[in-house]
């Protein structure tokens, strides 16, 4: 029997067997509810009801080396180097990081740092395309039998790929779907909440591509090993709803449960969809994998199946364009490294009213400084807001101590105390606190009656602590290094002192070492030595042939002296 197909049908059987157990799991599927959390103007209608649309081919694509959390990609090509659609540009550099492939064909014309979408406003080494405008791609290889790979196989498939998390983290997938050979996964959930204002993107993918996020969902569970998948999705998106269910039932795929949870932000956040689903805790700075769930985003599931059944490495996102600011709201598909002035230009422009333009969505999202910023993997959405449009304030005042902040906190935390002491650069006590649980969901922001910056002062709190800890992390490597290096230097300073003090007792213990019997002897044995040498080395020797008996002893004696006095020095160095 074919092997491949042999293990597709192991998969599907085992899939059955799941899909048995899901049934009776259903009857009892019970939710849950989350601390605190807000109702929100969604603003989601602006965009909605956009279909995709294919983003115009920019001229020129820049591309961040680091688009993911870990270690930067290294550089695989050179300025002047002709690049093909899908080929790989950047390796990852290490466990945690990810690879980087050409949106499109073209030429590297610079590898340099530029300004990147960042909170920090600093630049990031890039590598910059100029488009050929030929699309032409690499050789890729699909995997259409991938039940018959085991999981390391489609990990391997999946990081080859560049896959990060596109729910906005930006994770390399590869690794949250390795839960190690002792972890058993419980359940997968696929995050299909996009809780936050404004965004569509995942709604518009739900809509009309529900088959890959299936497909995508189907692998994920193949390579965890995952007993149940639970798709959960808000109940503002009853169109992706409706399709995701007609697409399970077609596909005949009623292992996978999909439920409609109540829309509440941030349902979205892993421990707040998580405890909604299945009403478990995830620990305190812990991962949902500590509980035996993993949760990934449906777009990430498109981009696995996408990888794995079309051999098609990471290279475009689904990016929602919206805000009163923009002209015409869409959702395109965009290649990676698009700059977002073309995005807003193919939307019909900015309006003048134009206040603030956004990277993601209005409580989670970063202010751009400028548009000539590249899209990367995990920018779902541009939002161009307009004065007073969302959540936009007065002027900040003094904490009042109201304690609203808290009572919207969905991680049970208090923010007031964590502003304290942020505010104070008291980073012992905000990790008293648990500052590392605040998901920067913003709702203590935007219900905080004195306008204060809340989460501004949660990310610089952070930021400290993260430098902090890298200093610390040096210097007490370098001080490592310099005890070792004294170490070493004063070992070898006691070597050196034993030697000598060993030959001199030697010479000391020697009475014959100054008698002219001695010399003799030495002058003998160096004869011999170099006797010995001239042999082995088979040196002819010059101009010496035909030498009397007394002459050749002359010379020996002459040589032996050179090597005696050769040996002495020699000593007198170590
Ligand atoms: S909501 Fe604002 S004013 Fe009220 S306690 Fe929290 S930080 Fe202070
Ligand atoms: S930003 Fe952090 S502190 Fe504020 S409500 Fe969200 S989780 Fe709580």
């Amino acid at each position: 029997m074919d092997l491949a197909l042999s293990s597709r049908d192991h998969t599907e059987a085992a899939e059955r067997m799941m899909q048995n157990h899901t049934d009776t799991a259903r009857v009892h599927r019970h939710l849950w509810r989350f601390h605190g959390g807000l109702h929100l103007p969604d603003h989601k209608s602006l965009s909605s009801g956009q279909q995709i649309q294919p983003a115009a081919l920019p001229k020129h694509l820049v591309l961040p080396l680091q688009q993911h959390i870990g270690a930067p990609a290294k550089p695989l090509v050179e300025v002047g180097e002709h690049v093909l659609k899908g080929q790989m540009i950047a390796q990852a550099d290490g466990f945690v990081s990810a690879p980087l492939h050409a949106p499109t064909s073209g030429t590297v014309s610079a590898i340099e740092e530029r300004a990147v979408p960042h909170p920090s406003g600093l630049t990031a080494l890039c590598i910059v395309i100029e488009s050929d405008g030929e699309e032409r791609w690499v050789e890729h290889s699909p995997t259409t039998n991938w039940a018959a790979l085991d999981a390391s196989e489609l990990r391997n498939l999946i990081r080859e790929a560049g896959i990060v998390g596109l729910g906005g983290a930006g994770f390399p997938s590869f690794i949250k779907l390795n839960p190690g050979a002792r972890t058993e996964i419980d359940t997968l959930i696929l995050n299909a909440a996009e809780c936050e204002p404004y965004i569509t993107c995942d709604d518009r993918l739900m809509r009309e591509r529900a088959d890959e996020v299936i497909a995508g969902a189907r692998i994920m569970r193949h390579a965890l090993h995952a007993r149940h998948v639970v798709i959960g999705i808000e109940d503002n998106k009853p169109e992706a709803h409706a399709a995701l269910r007609e697409a399970l039932a077609r596909l005949d795929r009623s292992d996978i449960e999909l439920i409609q949870v109540p829309t509440l932000y941030p349902t979205g956040g892993e421990k707040q969809l998580i405890k909604i689903l299945t009403g478990k805790e995830v620990p305190s700075q812990g991962l949902p994998i500590d509980i035996n769930i993993v949760c990934h985003n449906v777009a990430t599931a498109a981009a696995v199946h996408r990888a794995v059944e079309l051999g098609e490495p990471l290279i475009s996102r689904i990016v929602t364009v919206t805000g009163g600011g923009v002209v015409a709201p869409h959702n395109l598909e965009v290649l990676i490294g698009t700059p977002i002035d073309d995005l807003l230009a193919q939307c019909g422009g900015t309006r003048p009213t134009l206040a603030r333009l956004v990277l993601g969505g209005p409580l989670m999202g970063i202010t751009l400084p400028h548009r000539a910023l590249p899209i990367t993997k995990t920018g779902n959405c541009i939002l161009a807001l307009t004065p007073g449009e969302f959540g936009q304030h007065g002027p900040v005042r003094n904490c009042i101590r109201c304690g609203e902040c808290a009572r919207v906190c969905p991680a049970s935390l208090l923010p007031q105390q964590l502003y304290w002491h942020a505010r104070a650069k008291d980073f012992d006590h905000a990790q008293d606190y648990n500052l590392f649980d605040c998901i920067e969901c913003g709702c203590c922001a935007y219900v905080c009656p004195a306008n204060l910056p809340l989460v501004q002062y949660y990310r610089y709190a952070k930021t400290e602590i993260w430098a902090q800890a890298r200093d610390k992390k040096k210097s007490e490597l370098a001080r490592e290094r310099h005890d070792f290096r004294t170490e070493r230097q004063e070992r070898e300073k006691a070597e050196r002192a034993a030697r000598l003090a060993k030959k001199k007792a030697a010479l000391e213990e020697s009475p014959a070492a100054d008698s002219e019997e001695a010399k003799k002897a030495a002058i003998k044995a160096a004869m011999e030595r170099a006797k010995a040498k001239r042999e082995a080395a088979d040196v002819a020797p010059k101009n010496t042939d035909n030498l009397t008996a007394d002459q050749q002893r002359q010379i020996e004696e002459a040589e032996a002296r050179r090597a005696a006095a050769a040996e002495k020095e020699e000593e007198v160095r170590k």
